[in-house]
């Protein structure tokens, strides 16, 4: 490590969930609390933050290359910049990271961060340090008070994982599933409300395994805490993101029947349509339950869009355990989708596993999947054409006079009317595209 000068500019990058753009923005909010400020547009930052994800393949090889070219800019520009790792490789790499970077000053895991300022102070004293400690919600105790945000904010409210899906690393880098308080909860999305929100999206590894107690002492489930944030009187709309099959409760279905605010959304990850597979997976639902579940919510809310997350070529899995695949994402008709090829993560037991599949034969089946979910995708945006919605407008788009929202099925929408961020338009979905669709409005 080079002598450093106490950092006065920042750049938090961050990768992965939306998880880790939460993290990144408390980061953000901290180190303006010391005094640092976000590092100008095409300058370099004297202290900047990687944020990273370990859900995928060779996430440390590409940390470690964004340290090289870190240094390499920094030595071009005369000065290396003061480097911190934090997010899921931080926590699952910890001193590996130190020991192979001497540019790196700080890994910090995910339940840490909120030590960062401190860690700046020993940095610029010349000590290395590593935290991954994993305290229980004590960052979100000393985090400074959230000022300014857009008018689509996101608030995390359980973090962590107990099922531990044998594919997967997150119960190891983010520990066991912990819920916020409900009144620090209600406070935080007061804030947002306050600092220009008018969307909230509820954040969580497995968001609806949220549970908690009231002022009173009573216990309040996930729909609970949703029916309390939709009381806030300025606040417009409320998204929640990601749920497990297995926290579904009768409750969070029937809420979207009865929150107005809630919008029309569910984002349900099922992996895989094969229940061999899925046994393999310890992913503790069948293919029969899970469509049975979107049923029951489709049974209250008919216009609700669906998305999933789907692994394809999980160890053993044979060419007629991915065509229930198929066979699934053709009964369901998904809005969106996330689908990923199998990515070995030390230490997980799906590693250890027999009957690793080539990755040709992944890179095939991926393509023959996405090809269905775009279809299904572009069908669903198009059966939108002529339906009149509200519009949450984001930011100006590409072209002249352009804005650009999301609509309640999270759709984005293009418009050419005169609008400010944070306005809710009303406007008549016109044209159709297989990401976006133009509006009229009206
Ligand atoms: N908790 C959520 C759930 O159970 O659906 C998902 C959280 S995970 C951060 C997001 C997605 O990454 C998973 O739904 C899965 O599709 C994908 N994923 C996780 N581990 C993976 C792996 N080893 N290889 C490929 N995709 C993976
Ligand atoms: Fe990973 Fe499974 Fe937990 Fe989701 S439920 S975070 S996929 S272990």
């Amino acid at each position: 490590m080079t002598e450093q000068t106490h950092p006065r500019t920042y750049r938090v990058k961050s990768f992965g969930c939306q998880m880790n753009v939460y993290d990144g923005e408390r980061m953000a909010e901290l180190l303006a609390e010391k005094g640092i400020t976000p590092a100008p547009e095409g300058e370099e930052a004297d202290l900047v933050v990687l944020n990273t994800c370990h859900i995928r393949e060779k996430a440390a090889e590409k940390v470690y290359s964004d340290i090289g070219r870190l240094v390499k800019a920094g030595r071009a520009a005369g000065k290396e910049p003061m480097i911190a790792v934090a997010g899921c490789v931080a926590q699952a790499e910890g001193e590996e990271i130190m020991a192979r970077a001497p540019a790196v000053s700080m890994v910090v895991g995910p339940q840490a961060y909120h030590r960062l300022g401190d860690m700046i102070d020993k940095a610029v004293a010349g000590e290395r340090a590593t935290d991954t400690d994993m305290p229980k919600n004590a960052k979100f105790d000393v985090l400074p008070q959230r000022r300014k945000v857009g008018p689509s904010a996101f608030l995390t409210i359980q973090e962590g994982c107990d099922k531990f899906c044998t594919y997967c690393v997150v119960p190891y880098t983010r520990g066991a599933e912990i819920s916020r308080p409900f009144s620090d909860l209600l406070r935080e999305a007061e804030t947002l409300v306050e600092a220009g929100a008018r969307e909230i999206t509820l954040l969580g590894q497995n968001v609806n395994a949220w549970t908690g107690t009231d002022d009173a002492g009573r216990a309040v489930g996930f729909d609970g805490l949703v029916k309390a944030i939709a009381r806030l009187p300025e606040l417009q709309r409320i998204r929640y993101t990601t749920s497990h099959p297995m926290d579904v409760t009768d409750g969070m279905i029937a809420m979207h029947g009865e929150v107005d605010k809630l919008m029309p959304y569910l984002h349900l990850p099922v992996q895989s349509g094969s229940d061999r597979v899925l046994k393999a997976m310890n992913r503790s639902h069948t293919a029969e339950g899970y469509l049975r579940l979107l049923e029951r919510f489709r049974a209250v809310r008919p216009d609700i869009a669906l998305s999933g997350d789907f692994i394809v070529g999980f160890p053993g899995e044979t060419e007629a355990e991915f065509a229930e695949t198929l066979a699934l994402v053709d009964a369901v008709k998904y809005a969106a989708a996330f689908s990923f090829k199998y990515s070995p993560r030390p230490g997980t037991p799906a590693a250890a596993m027999d009957g690793q599949i080539a990755r040709e034969v992944m890179e095939e089946r991926l393509a023959r999947l996405q090809d269905a979910l775009n279809r299904d995708q572009l069908a669903f945006n198009q059966a939108s054409v002529g339906k009149v919605c509200e519009v949450l407008v984001e930011r100006r788009g590409k072209r002249p006079g352009q804005w650009l929202g999301k609509s309640p099925w999270l759709q984005s929408v293009f418009f050419e009317s005169p609008a400010a961020i944070g306005d809710l338009v009303r406007v008549e979905l016109v044209e159709a595209g297989p990401n976006s669709l133009a509006g009229r409005v009206l």
